[in-house]
């Protein structure tokens, strides 16, 4: 679900969101409510965003406005899904209609055939050889029409699919509203069609997790520890390239899936996020800075016949419990390398 905070954040929420609304003539009404309470969770920054620079220009807010800021950015966003599977839908019954018509042309011809047999049943030493010819001609019907129930038993196959899409896209947001990169969800469905028979292929990816970020908190308080996760996804996201994905699995918990790359390049350029994370300045909001305090141990594994993203995310976790194990800060590979 969207709104997945529990109930003891929700009450914060709630109550920021009623700070932000009281100062504005907007009504305390549903739509207002989602608005606020999207852009208070951070669970929607195209909506953030323009809240921001309605508040920056001192303007009140209007009805108006929440009215306007609720269909383009929240509406807007079930539509859109909508009109997806609208066109899915709309392609599929084309097809459907298509596969019909030709069926109804299969049997059009048959019984025109039938028409002219009954014409020629008169002359009785042209009936076996009509016979024959009747019967091949309805085996030929038979198989269009087994073919046809084969292609709507698929075709009722993909539209359970589109529902199942559909429920799991409203149900399942794929993003980490924190840092903006994808979620587990996220990660799933990236790769969601690829998972064909011979698995996954070509494909590298790294489990990363900062070190003692526990630590970290406590040290620096979680506002602070906030702000590092928010770093930690800058630096992965400057170093994807095409259709390379970075997302936020767990609370420290980072996976990056590389296509296209062998283990030694995924294993490089892990090495360079590591390094890149021990630059890493923790700036306090009273100004303070603190370096070389992030640090993170990656696992790297690729691909291998068969993998499903379960076995290679296993084996990526291995050699991740490897890194932390030799001592934390570094990057290690998974045992075996990779098959092709
Ligand atoms: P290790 O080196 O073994 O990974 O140690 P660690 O301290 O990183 O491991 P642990 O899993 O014990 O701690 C992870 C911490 O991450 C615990 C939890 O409080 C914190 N955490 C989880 N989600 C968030 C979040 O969204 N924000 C902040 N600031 N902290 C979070
Ligand atoms: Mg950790």
């Amino acid at each position: 679900m969207l709104y997945q905070q529990s109930r003891e954040e929700s009450a914060e929420i709630l109550r920021r969101v009623l700070q932000l609304m009281s100062p504005h003539p907007a009504g305390y009404h549903p739509l207002s409510y989602t608005v606020w309470y999207e852009h208070a969770a951070q669970l929607n920054p195209p909506l953030s965003q323009e809240v921001e620079k309605l508040l920056a220009s001192a303007s009140p807010v209007s009805d108006a406005d929440v009215r306007r800021l609720h269909a383009l950015h929240i509406a807007a966003r079930d539509v859109e899904m909508f009109e997806l599977a609208q066109r899915d839908l709309r392609e599929l019954i084309g097809r459907t209609e298509q596969d019909t018509a030709d069926a109804e042309e299969t049997l059009g011809h048959f019984t025109e055939t039938l028409a002219a047999a009954a014409q020629q049943m008169a002359e009785p030493e042209a009936v076996p050889a009509l016979i024959g010819s009747l019967l091949a001609q309805s085996e030929q019907v038979c198989s269009r029409l087994s073919a046809l129930h084969a292609q709507l038993a698929r075709q009722r196959e993909e539209v359970v699919g589109i529902i199942e899409r559909l429920e799991r896209a409203h149900i399942e947001p794929q993003r980490d509203p924190l840092t903006q990169l994808a979620n587990l969800n996220g990660l799933h469905r990236a790769i969601e069609g690829e998972d064909n028979p011979d698995g996954l292929m070509h494909v590298a990816l790294l489990a990363i997790d900062i070190d003692y970020f526990k630590r970290i908190n406590d040290t620096h308080g979680h506002v602070v520890g906030d702000k590092v996760l928010v770093k930690v996804a800058e630096i992965l996201r400057e170093r994807l390239a095409g259709d390379d994905l970075a997302a936020r699995i767990g609370g420290d918990e980072f996976a990056v899936l590389l296509r296209g790359k062998s283990l030694a390049a995924a294993a490089a350029l892990a090495e360079t996020v590591r390094s890149a994370a021990q630059r890493m300045l923790i700036v306090h909001p009273d100004g303070a800075q603190f370096a070389g305090d992030v640090t993170l141990s990656i696992g790297a594994a690729a691909a291998r016949a068969g993998d499903s993203l379960e076995t290679l995310r296993h084996r990526a976790d291995s050699a991740l419990y490897d890194a932390k194990s030799a001592g934390r800060n570094r990057v290690a590979v998974a045992a075996g390398g990779e098959s092709r």
